[in-house]
């Protein structure tokens, strides 16, 4: 099966370059830079969307926003223009489900199928093969797509209909997000209050407040020389918008999800929406004063 892959950045480049372990990828971003590396990795560089369209049957793409696929795709000279009928196309942005099954719907019409796998666990997941992959498609699309999927990592899990894999992706990062704020909150007043951080970080891991904050970003990342995960503010913050959106649109009360919202809306502000997620560790600290990094 000839496959393409659309957008190669932080979170799309390294997928692209764990697929490129066990097949042939032809690909496209608008950065030549990441199409370069991902071209190192073995991967064939097309000239654009259009002729991935039409040299592939199957088309994965990375993008920042569910915008950004609406373009891909439909644009005079998108995906929609070149794919033959039959054809797959596989979103593995962190998109919007209800954009999700309105892009799929029209994809339909001409016989194209459409379905939603986005991942949770980072370029570093991607690279280490344990990378979360939550699919929405009909059982027929999973079984389809699931052996090229199992190429990447083995935690591949049907969630539902297409547009399913975008809500528990947003569902898992909100938890995400709020976890990491709660966590940058907390050990800033153990440090206030004159714990090493460090030493907090260890208790509270082998405590009931643990979580991937406690477990990868302070010892991975907030402690250690280099802050940047690889994963920006503005991405957290639509991912946290696209899950209060929902809450909105389905009577779900939301009071922590909306607060957390504001909580990088406010760090944006601070530090840029391309700023790492970490940087909001900044926050806590210029509030309390007090300085939780070592350096
Ligand atoms: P990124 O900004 O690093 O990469 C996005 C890439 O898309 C860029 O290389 C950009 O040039 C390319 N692009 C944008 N518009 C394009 C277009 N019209 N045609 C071709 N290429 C285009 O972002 P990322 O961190 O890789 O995130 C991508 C998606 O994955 C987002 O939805 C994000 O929420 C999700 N995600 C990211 C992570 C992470 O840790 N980085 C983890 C899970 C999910």
């Amino acid at each position: 099966m000839s496959m393409g892959y659309i957008g190669l950045g932080n979170m799309g480049g390294a997928l692209a370059r764990r697929l490129l372990l066990s097949q042939e990828l032809t690909v496209f971003d608008l950065d030549p830079a990441v199409v370069e590396g991902c071209v190192a990795a073995g991967a064939t560089a097309a000239n654009g969307v259009r002729a991935i369209a039409e040299g592939c049957e199957t088309v994965m793409m990375c993008l920042p926003t569910s915008n950004e696929v609406r373009s891909v795709i439909f644009d005079p000279d998108g995906l929609r223009a070149g794919l033959r009928p039959g054809s797959l196309v596989v979103d593995m942005t962190t998109g919007d489900p209800k954009a999700t099954r309105e892009m799929a719907a029209m994809l339909a019409a001409d016989g194209i199928e459409m379905i939603d796998a986005p991942v949770s666990g980072g370029p570093q997941g991607a690279d280490a093969g344990t990378i979360a992959i939550m699919v929405g498609a009909s059982a027929a699309q999973f079984e389809r797509i699931r052996p090229v999927l199992t190429s990447i990592s083995p935690n591949v899990f049907h969630a539902g209909e297409v547009g399913s894999g975008h809500i528990m992706k947003v569902v898992n990062n909100v938890m995400s997000a709020a976890n990491r704020a709660i966590a940058f909150e907390a050990v800033t007043l153990a440090v206030k209050n004159g714990i090493d951080p460090k030493v907090c970080v260890d208790i509270v891991q082998k405590g009931s407040g643990r979580s991937c904050a406690t477990e990868v970003t302070f010892p991975k990342f907030v402690l250690a020389e280099d802050l940047a995960q690889g994963f920006s503010l503005g991405l957290m913050h639509k991912d946290v918008s696209i899950a209060t959106q929902l809450a909105h649109d389905s009577a779900t009360p939301m009071l922590i999800g909306n607060l957390v919202r504001e909580i990088f809306q406010t760090a944006i502000n601070q530090n840029g929406a391309d700023a790492d997620i970490n940087t909001l560790v900044e926050f806590y600290e210029r509030a309390a004063k007090t300085q939780v990094r070592r350096t």
